[in-house]
């Protein structure tokens, strides 16, 4: 078979070069082998290149870069928002699980028997339940207030994707930090918010390259409604 002759076994374009020009599949894939399984896992996991590994790094040491390239265009570059935000979600639940941790226990004790407790311990089982669906409101509020606070050149779309990043940022610390409240004290959770809080200040001003004081008051402005979450 000559290289003229191939057809992308993906897509069933014609393909002449080693990546299909219509869906950018490869063009060398033959039937699944237990090799091509492993090394796209690794790949995947722990490349330095993979495009998680790329997003988790940048997120964290320079959050402007990842934010402003990935709305100017560099998609695949970066591990996709919403992605990246149902994967951290997805660790911060299966691990606060294998601690056995209940992040609502210790301030409910302390008011047992009144009025306020059964408000309390309703409010506390229903966040409990629905910490996924809260997790989403959050994002969205994050979303809506920055579109009112922050620079209008940029959409309620374009928002909601750095939400959904900074979020799961977010819910990555509060991940970390479950070690921390568990091992060291309860205290720390506010701890995770506070952490959050400088996070949030550093990804906006990184992000927005104007007067860094307002930026600074408008993230305060911004995370502080939201910030009980
Ligand atoms: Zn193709």
């Amino acid at each position: 078979m000559t290289s003229e002759s191939k057809y992308c076994r993906n897509c069933g374009a014609q393909v002449t070069n080693k990546y299909c020009e219509n869906c950018g599949q490869r063009t060398s894939v033959y039937k699944v082998s237990f090799k091509e399984t492993i090394n796209d896992f690794i790949d995947a996991a722990f490349s330095l290149n993979a495009p998680l590994f790329i997003t988790l790094k940048q997120l964290v040491v320079n959050p402007g870069i990842v934010l402003r390239e990935y709305l100017e265009g560099k998609r695949k570059k970066y591990y996709k928002p919403v992605a990246f935000f149902i994967l951290t979600t997805v660790a911060y639940l299966v691990i606060r699980s294998a601690i056995g941790f209940d992040p609502f226990t210790d301030t409910v004790v302390q008011v047992e028997n009144t009025q306020n407790n059964q408000l309390l311990t309703k409010a506390r089982d229903f966040m409990l339940f629905n910490i996924n669906k809260l997790l989403f409101i959050f994002v969205f509020t994050l979303a809506l207030f920055s579109k009112l606070f922050f620079s209008k050149r940029y959409t309620l779309a374009e928002y909601l994707a750095i939400s959904f990043y900074l979020t799961g940022i977010y819910t990555l610390f509060t991940t970390l930090n479950l070690f921390l409240v568990v091992w060291v004290s309860k205290e720390m959770q506010l701890l995770g918010i506070f952490v959050m809080l400088v996070y949030f200040i550093y990804a906006m001003t990184s992000f927005i390259k104007t007067n860094k004081i307002v930026i600074i008051i408008k993230s305060l402005i911004v995370f502080f409604p939201i910030s009980p979450m």
